[in-house]
C-alpha cells in the first residue's frame, strides 16, 4: 500500500496510469484529496464504485493523527501529530482578527544545537517526508473544519510559516514537493506570497528559495560572528559573510521585491548592547530587511536570560534611526509552550549535538 498524500501531481498521475486509469482521474482525485480533504475513497461520490475499489486496494490517505491539543489564552493553538511510525511533532496555529499561520515542521528533533533553542535539545530522529510536511497542515484543517478550501478571505488558516521543528533547508527536497502541493490552485491553494521559510543559515540553499518564490526569514541572532559561532553552530559552516551573499543572492533572484525577515532573539549581556544594535545595521546594508526583535523565553538549564524591555527598546530605537523596521515580537502561546523555539515533541532531553 502506497500512501497518497506527498505525492506530487505528475507522481500521481503516473501511478494511476500504470494501473490503467485515465489521466482526468487524477485531477478529480487531487481535488478530493486537497481541495475537500477527503481521507475516505468510498466518499469520493464523483468517482465510480470500480476506480474507489482500485484505490483502495492500491494507496492509504493519512492525515498525522492529533494526539493532544491545547490552546492558549491568546487563542494560539498547538497539536502533537503522530505519524505512521510513532514519530511526533508539534504544530502551532496562530490566529490574527481573521486569518492565521500555521507554523509548521520538517524533522522530528533537529541536529542544528543552537544553544537558545529547546527544541534543539531533542535528539534529531529523522527527516519528514513531503506528506508529513503537507499532512500537518491538513491536520490543521481538520481541526478547525476548513474544508473544501474556502477563498482566501474567508481562511483563518490562512499563511503558512515553516519554522516549527528542524532546519528547513535540510530536508529541501521534501519540503519543496510539499510547497509545490501547498502551492497548487487546485487543492490547499495557499499563494505563495502567504509561505515563509525559515532557516539558521544554511547559505547555498538559500537562493533556490527564490525560485520557489516564497519568503524568508533568517534565524540571525547574533550582528558578528564572534557572538554567532558561541550560540549558533551552523555559522561555522556559513560565516555571516556567506550567508549574507546568500540572501543577496536570494534577493536578486525574486521576481519582485522581497524583504527579508531577520529574527533575533534579545539576550541579556549577549547581543542586546547599543554597539550591537549598530553592527547589525553594517552587517545587513545593501539588503531590504525587517527585524523581528523577539523576546527570550528562558528554559531550564538553558544559560540564557532574556534582554530586560529597556535594552530590547534601546536596541530597536537605534534600528529604527537607519530606518529598518524593528518590531517588538509579541509572544504568543507562551502559556501552552507554543512560541518561538519551545516546540517539542520529546520531552526527555537528549543532550544537544547526541
Ligand atoms: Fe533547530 Fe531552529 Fe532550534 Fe536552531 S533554532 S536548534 S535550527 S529548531
Amino acid at each position: 500500500m502506497q500512501e497518497l498524500i506527498g505525492l506530487s501531481f505528475d507522481d500521481l498521475a503516473a501511478r494511476l496510469a500504470e494501473l490503467g486509469e485515465k489521466p482526468f482521474r487524477a485531477k478529480q482525485l487531487w481535488q478530493w484529496i486537497y481541495n475537500k480533504g477527503a481521507t475516505d475513497f468510498a466518499k469520493m461520490s464523483s468517482l465510480a464504485k470500480p476506480f474507489q475499489a482500485t484505490l483502495a486496494a492500491h494507496f492509504t490517505l493519512t492525515h498525522p493523527a492529533i494526539v493532544a491539543e491545547q490552546t492558549s489564552a491568546d487563542g494560539t493553538r498547538k497539536w502533537l501529530m503522530r505519524f505512521a511510525d510513532g514519530q511526533s511533532v508539534e504544530c502551532v496555529h496562530i490566529p490574527e482578527e481573521d486569518r492565521g499561520a500555521v507554523c509548521i515542521s520538517t524533522q522530528v528533533g533537529c541536529p542544528m544545537g543552537c544553544a537558545f533553542c529547546h527544541t534543539g535539545t531533542q535528539r534529531m530522529a529523522r527527516n519528514l517526508t513531503a506528506g508529513e510536511i503537507v499532512g500537518q497542515f491538513m491536520s490543521a484543517r481538520d481541526s478547525y473544519g476548513e474544508w473544501p478550501t474556502p477563498t482566501d478571505e474567508t481562511r483563518m488558516l490562512s499563511n503558512i510559516v515553516v519554522m516549527g521543528m528542524g532546519e528547513p533547508l535540510q530536508n529541501f527536497d521534501n519540503l519543496k514537493t510539499a510547497l509545490r502541493i501547498l502551492m497548487d490552485g487546485d487543492g490547499i491553494a495557499i499563494s505563495k506570497r502567504k509561505i515563509t521559510v525559515s532557516t539558521c543559515g544554511i547559505a547555498d540553499k538559500i537562493p533556490e528559495l527564490a525560485d520557489l518564490g516564497v519568503k524568508l526569514a533568517v534565524s540571525l541572532h547574533a550582528p558578528n560572528d564572534e557572538i554567532r559561532n558561541r550560540i549558533m553552530p551552523v555559522n561555522r559552516k556559513y560565516p555571516l559573510k556567506i550567508l549574507m551573499e546568500a540572501c543577496r543572492d536570494y534577493q536578486r533572484r525574486c521576481d519582485r521585491r522581497q524583504f527579508i525577515t531577520m529574527e533575533y532573539l534579545m539576550l541579556k549581556g549577549i547581543n542586546d548592547s547599543v554597539e550591537h544594535a549598530r553592527e547589525l545595521i553594517n552587517l545587513v546594508k545593501g539588503l531590504e530587511v525587517k527585524v523581528n526583535l523577539i523576546p527570550f523565553h528562558a528554559w531550564d538549564g538553558c544559560g540564557f536570560e532574556p534582554a530586560s524591555n529597556n535594552a530590547t527598546h534601546r536596541f530597536a530605537r537605534v534600528l529604527d534611526e537607519a530606518h529598518i523596521a524593528a518590531p517588538i515580537r509579541r509572544s504568543r502561546g507562551q502559556d501552552i509552550m507554543a512560541a518561538c523555539g519551545q516546540l517539542k515533541s520529546d520531552k526527555t532531553d537528549a543532550g544537544r549535538g547526541e
